[in-house]
């Protein structure tokens, strides 16, 4: 057939996985936690499962999860989204995404992409007719290019993307940044998809500061979020759009067709849990000290890392290491050394020779430990 993604193949982060299976490789590529999520949230998903609550949710989602986001956003935004009319809760931040971008995007319209960029935006831009316009930054930039972003501002430019904590520098954005953000956004009228799924994940005393928390930006932007990263439950692939009633109806008559509505006894659980504010916010400090120990652990290496500010991932230049091209190299160190990671030109529209490779420190410590163990056999 006549393929709609002809330069798509199979996922990096899938590639990756099963090459460290097939290795028996540390797989510190794909990012997913390797510990299990509490104990506590397990008994509620159980206790939801048993009281029957196992048939179709409301398309929108459960109201209590509704109304638990709306809460625990407006504690730290004082913004207040309406849970019947703002709030739909989706298959993972992916299903968000795709079905934000799908309620905005026409044919020939622009939406200015910061690479790297995570791999899900470009195809689903596409697929929609739109045109990904790209803002290209070094894989351990220290911060956003305004000008740049500008400079790539055109008639057409219908949205920008916006992913803070970033996968795959950890960037974070700074009030600069969101307040840059608005300027434009107001300046030249355009919507902001804003992929927060890492939220909870900032170091070093640095706010996570939401889109939601400028209210121009609130008044356009679809904020996308994700369960998956704070409760280490990736697979459970629930997630939440916020936005505006008049963006939120279009968004829900295409998630509608998309999924319906998403798995019910997970929905009341997390509902349940969000209630405890200390479930989400001991997160930073619980992969700061990760992020420390793997830093460390690798100091003496020779690969360069600027300690990443957020998400759990820490990108590592190797250009005092090695000459190879960054899939050779990650292709090799599972092989060789039995250490996964991703190439960072894979989150890169043009082929790029950063020479730099991505780690997911989401592990146990003694995993992280055998890890760095085995990238000192780096040669
Ligand atoms: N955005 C980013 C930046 C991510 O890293 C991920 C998770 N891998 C997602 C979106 C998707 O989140 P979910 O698993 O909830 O669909
Ligand atoms: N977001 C995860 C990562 O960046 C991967 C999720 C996926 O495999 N699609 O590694």
């Amino acid at each position: 057939i006549r393929s709609k993604l002809p330069r798509v193949g199979t996922t990096i982060f899938t590639r990756m996985s099963k090459l460290a299976e097939d290795h028996q490789a540390i797989n510190l590529a794909q990012g997913f936690p390797e510990f299990d999520c509490s104990p506590d949230l397990q008994k509620l998903v159980d206790k939801y499962v048993r009281l029957g609550k196992n048939q179709y949710a409301p398309m929108a989602g459960v109201m209590v999860l509704r109304e638990a986001i709306a809460e625990k956003v407006f504690a730290s935004t004082s913004h207040q989204y309406h849970p019947e009319t703002e709030i739909t809760i989706t298959s993972g931040a992916t299903e968000a995404l795709f079905v934000a971008i799908s309620t905005i995007i026409h044919a020939g319209d622009e939406v200015i992409v910061f690479e790297p960029t995570y791999d899900s935006y470009v195809p689903a831009i596409e697929l929609n007719g739109g045109i990904p316009v790209f803002v290209t930054l070094d894989p351990q930039y220290e911060s956003i290019d305004w000008g740049a972003v500008c400079s790539r501002i055109t008639p057409q430019t219908r949205a920008i993307m916006v992913n803070t904590p970033h996968n795959p520098t950890g960037n974070v954005w700074k009030l600069n940044d969101l307040q840059q953000l608005a300027h434009l956004a107001e300046k030249y009228d355009l919507l902001v998809i804003s992929d927060e799924v890492y939220e909870h994940i900032v170091f070093d005393g640095q706010p996570h500061i939401s889109t939601a928390s400028i209210p121009s930006l609130a008044a356009r932007t679809f904020l996308c979020g994700s369960f998956g990263k704070t409760f280490h439950t990736t697979g459970w692939k629930l997630g939440y759009c916020l936005a505006p009633s008049a963006l939120t109806t279009e968004f829900r008559k295409i998630h509608q067709y998309v999924v319906f509505s998403v798995v019910t006894p997970l929905q009341f659980a997390v509902a349940e849990y969000l209630a405890e504010p200390a479930h989400y916010l001991s997160l930073s400090s619980f992969y700061e000290r990760k992020r420390n120990m793997f830093l460390d652990a690798i100091n003496d290496t020779g690969f360069a890392m600027r300690p990443t500010e957020g998400s759990f991932f820490q990108n590592a230049s190797y250009s005092n290491l090695s000459d190879e091209n960054d899939r050779v190299l990650a292709e090799r160190l599972t092989k060789e050394v039995g250490v996964a990671s991703i190439p960072v030109s894979s989150f890169y529209n043009e082929i790029t020779d950063f020479k730099t490779l991505r780690f997911c420190f989401a592990k146990n410590d003694e995993t992280l430990l055998r890890a760095a163990d085995a990238l000192h056999k780096i040669v």
